[in-house]
């Protein structure tokens, strides 16, 4: 499946639940599941019942959408996650929080995932003093991310910045709004990813 083009509201109200795709307007009684609190299209107020699978399905594609992945992508942060010692769930959301466009937006240096991805693909952003255009990089411990100096007087970090102070710096990231850079300090815990996700579920699905 390719990525999705049409409206992003519309991938929040298929889960009921605000996936905070849009930035800003997230945050405002703009956001579509605040007005409309049921999955789109025709059948959306219908009574909804799912199987098993079905439930596992949503946690996956709920997951693939907060990230932004594909499902080729997410396929192989599994099969890593799986390979790796530990519980497997957890370690898929610390893959797909390590990476770069993740760190990006969670450093307040992008108001969505989507923002993230296309700045760094713009070449405006270096990880260790390195020009990284690769959204899916993997951070790691350590890593300094931060603006390339010729991009950083450019209007949309100084629109950033002045719209930053919606969203929480967490504790395993180190930010300098003034310098637009960052460090990972360490890679997360469970209890401090806050995404909306039962990742068991995930697990059980592709052990299916
Ligand atoms: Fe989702 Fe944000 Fe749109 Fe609300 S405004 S439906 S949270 S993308």
């Amino acid at each position: 499946m390719g990525r999705h083009t049409g409206a992003v509201c519309r991938l929040c109200r298929r889960e009921k639940e605000k996936l905070y795709l849009k930035g800003d307007r997230c945050f405002t009684d703009k956001c579509a599941v605040v007005r409309h609190a049921y999955p789109p299209g025709e059948h959306g107020q219908g009574r909804q019942k799912f199987s098993e699978y079905g439930l596992q399905l949503r946690e996956k594609q709920k997951a693939r959408r907060i990230y932004g992945v594909f499902e080729r992508q997410f396929r192989r942060y599994f099969t890593e996650a799986d390979r790796r010692r530990g519980v497997t769930g957890e370690i898929l959301l610390q893959l797909l929080e390590s990476r770069l466009d993740n760190v990006v937006y969670r450093m307040g240096l992008a108001r969505s995932r989507a923002e993230a991805r296309q700045l760094i693909n713009h070449g405006h952003f270096q990880v260790n003093e390195r020009k990284v255009d690769i959204p899916s990089f993997l951070t790691r411990t350590g890593d300094e991310v931060a603006v390339r100096e010729k991009c950083r007087n450019k209007p949309v970090f100084k629109q950033i910045i002045e719209d930053r102070d919606q969203q929480s710096i967490v504790d395993w990231l180190e930010v300098d709004t003034e310098k637009l850079q960052g460090k990972v300090n360490r890679i997360p815990q469970r209890e401090e990813i806050d995404v909306p996700v039962t990742e068991h579920l995930i697990v059980e699905l592709y052990s299916r």
